[in-house]
């Protein structure tokens, strides 16, 4: 396991992200509950609960609060996206409350609001960023907890780098939904074969700065899935990566 250090070592959160010497080494690690130790271990931090996101790509966040908690605690985690649907995001208030998320190239998006002690994490694929994931979990923490965004610490979690993701053509008039033309043209890079390389980071950043989050409280850890051997990648293994063997990144208020 790994943290992201320049969230961690500034502010009153602790942050994880796996690899794949973590499933390798613990027998356990599909079920959750050793997941969960081990994430408990590793923070130093103890956790009432640990919540993980019901990925489908989506543009939804689940919002884990002090009038919620109870009854999301209470529904296990079958009920929750029965209850509510799929959601690729979670922020929170509550310390000892864990949010995590599941990738495999996809971008682990870290955002911590120090003045207001926010947590939030967001699954970003490229249908995700269309749907409007990034800046729906910045407006999550501005409504429901009063963040201001201009104080909002961000970091990037391990995912595919624009030099490894060629993609097709199509995928432009999904962005249009978000982007403008000029800003598609900064995230596609034509190739000779017809495909073209898309920059997820660079996309979340985009949104991130829209969302009105400062430039400078960007990070990124800069560790692409598909080139190393460490991580989880879909691209990479060429197939569907099994749940357990993905990627998992966390955040906990301590
Ligand atoms: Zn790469």
């Amino acid at each position: 396991m790994n943290s992201i250090s320049v969230l961690d070592s500034q502010y009153s959160v602790r942050t994880v992200f796996t690899n794949n010497s973590d499933w390798q080494s613990h027998a356990d690690w599909h079920r959750t509950e050793c997941r969960n130790a081990a994430f408990e271990e590793y923070l130093r931090v103890p956790l009432n609960h640990v919540f993980y996101a019901y990925e489908g790509h989506t543009g939804n966040v689940l919002a884990v609060t002090v009038e919620n908690v109870g009854e999301l605690e209470a529904m296990d985690k079958i009920e929750i996206p029965e209850r509510i649907g799929a959601y690729d995001a979670l922020v929170t208030d509550i310390p000892h409350t864990m949010l995590c998320i599941c990738t495999a190239d996809c971008l682990p998006l870290f955002l911590y609001d120090p003045r207001q002690n926010v947590a939030a994490i967001a699954h970003c694929g490229w249908r995700g960023i269309c749907n409007g994931i990034v800046s729906n979990t910045v407006r999550a923490m501005v409504g429901r907890f009063g963040t201001d965004p201009r104080y909002v610490a961000a970091a990037f979690g391990p995912s595919i780098c624009k030099r490894c993701y060629e993609v097709g053509g199509e995928l432009m008039d999904a962005f249009a939904k978000r982007f403008s033309s000029q800003e598609i043209l900064s995230l596609f890079e034509a190739r000779t074969n017809g495909k073209f390389l898309l920059d997820t980071r660079k996309a979340v950043a985009l949104e991130l700065l829209r969302a009105g989050v400062r430039q400078e409280k960007v990070h990124d850890v800069d560790i692409c899935t598909l080139e190393s051997d460490d991580y989880a990648s879909l691209r990479g293994e060429g197939a569907y990566v099994e749940v357990r063997r993905q990627m998992f990144s966390g955040i906990v208020l301590t």
